[in-house]
């Protein structure tokens, strides 16, 4: 299974900060967007635990720096995920149509919402945990709703021993033996490394 590397996440700090004086750096989210869009009906949140910049920026850079504490199931709930999604979009549609169209000004749209979004992630996973944000991130939700049943994870509960090593390695806290139905999971294959009985698989 492809893993998610530390290197991804520089592709934040390039947009984020070099976007400013170069706004088609921007159009970069137009390819993120596309991919997951692609992965998801296929593999659901895959790409946020294999291939996503930011996941990868959250894990490994706000992971030496994140207090770790539990994620709370409040950022979960679907009505915030809703809420959230129709706000950052709205605004991103409302910002490219007022543009009228110029290049350098719709990517300067992209860009603004990539730092509006990092500096949300940074403050979540500092104070919280690094993959806060994932949790009701407008894209995670996205993946989640086109392919959330895809590529399950399965517990073989005659092997499991209920160690719970499984939910301390999860990035986004999920009780991983307890759940069946996991559209949450992003695949990152951590705790079917960890798991000292085989019972993770998928
Ligand atoms: S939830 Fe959003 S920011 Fe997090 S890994 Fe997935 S697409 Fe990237
Ligand atoms: S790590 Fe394996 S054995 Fe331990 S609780 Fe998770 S699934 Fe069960
Ligand atoms: S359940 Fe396992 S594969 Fe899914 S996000 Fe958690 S650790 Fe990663």
């Amino acid at each position: 299974m492809l893993k998610i590397t530390p290197y991804l996440g520089v592709l934040v700090v390039i947009v984020s900060v070099f976007g400013i004086w170069e706004p088609k750096l921007g159009y970069f989210l137009l390819i993120v967007f596309a991919a997951l869009l692609l992965i998801s009906p296929f593999r659901g949140r895959w790409f946020c635990g294999n291939l996503c910049p930011r996941g990868s920026f959250n894990d490994f850079w706000l992971g030496k720096i994140s207090f770790r504490k539990k994620i709370p199931g409040f950022f979960r709930n679907i009505w915030l995920r809703v809420v959230v999604f129709v706000a950052l979009m709205g605004f991103m549609v409302f910002r490219i149509i007022g543009t009228e169209g110029i290049v350098d000004k719709i990517g300067m749209v992209f860009v603004t919402m990539c730092i509006v979004t990092t500096l949300i992630a940074i403050l979540f996973g500092i104070f919280l945990n690094p993959r806060t944000w994932c949790s009701f991130c407008p894209m995670g939700t996205v993946q989640r709703w086109f392919g959330g049943k895809r590529y399950q994870l399965k517990v073989d509960s005659s092997k499991c021993v209920d160690c719970k090593l499984c939910h301390k390695v999860c990035p986004m806290g999920l009780n991983v033996n307890e759940m069946s139905h996991k559209p949450d999971c992003i695949k990152c294959g951590r705790c079917v490394k960890v798991c000292p009985k085989g019972a993770l698989s998928f």
